[in-house]
């Protein structure tokens, strides 16, 4: 077997190193810059240069924004004493197509999971902690994973104590299932009718 010349060795293993990505992919879409325009590689480059340079986190959600506070924290329409707090950036997106939800965010940056080496403190909870002045309640919709779960009860001890109203999104959401994957419907259903955590 002839090797790839090296560069394109080099754009295969970055490409490679995406999520959902394997080796066969990622050769396949090297090859695929390589034979496409100049033109098309390079719209493809500045645009990760661009995505890198331009968006930020916001100081106050930590959501991805390109203005700081972002468009939701600056927005006085919306319910400031309702927080709404997710893993990461992308179930905004998911919980803001579906109309129902008029609060605010926090990004926790992930779940606890000892098996991963990742404790409470790698997690935005001192953020949370330190924004919760007015704030009435804070519904957890995190992903009903196991350590979701024990996420989610870490995190109603410890705030229930503050005089907040812990919520969570209603059952209906499949056990182990990515937010990712659930319909707008179902998941603006499930925050419609979520429960108090005792
Ligand atoms: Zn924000």
């Amino acid at each position: 077997m002839t090797s790839l010349p090296p560069a394109l060795q080099e754009l295969a293993a970055a490409l490679g190193r995406l999520p959902g990505i394997g080796r066969k992919t990622a050769t396949r879409l090297a090859f695929f810059i390589l034979n496409a325009p100049r033109e098309e590689g390079e719209i493809l480059a500045r645009a990760i240069m661009k995505v890198k340079a331009e968006v930020k986190r916001c100081s106050r959600c930590f959501n991805f924004t390109e203005s700081d506070p972002c468009h939701i924290c600056s927005d006085e329409r919306r319910n400031h004493k309702l927080i709404c707090l997710v893993e990461d950036s992308q179930t905004i997106l998911l919980i803001e197509k579906t109309n129902e939800y008029r609060g605010l965010y926090h990004v926790l940056g992930g779940v606890i999971s000892p098996l991963d080496g990742i404790g409470p403190e790698a997690l935005r909870i001192k953020e949370l902690l330190g924004r919760l002045e007015g704030v009435e309640e804070v519904i957890l919709a995190l992903t009903p994973s196991t350590e979701g779960e024990a996420t989610s009860i870490y995190l109603a001890k410890l705030l229930k104590p503050q005089g907040i109203r812990i919520t969570r999104l209603a059952r209906g959401i499949p056990l182990g299932s990515s937010l990712e994957f659930v319909d707008e419907l179902t998941l603006g259903k499930a925050l419609q009718s979520r429960s108090e955590m005792n």
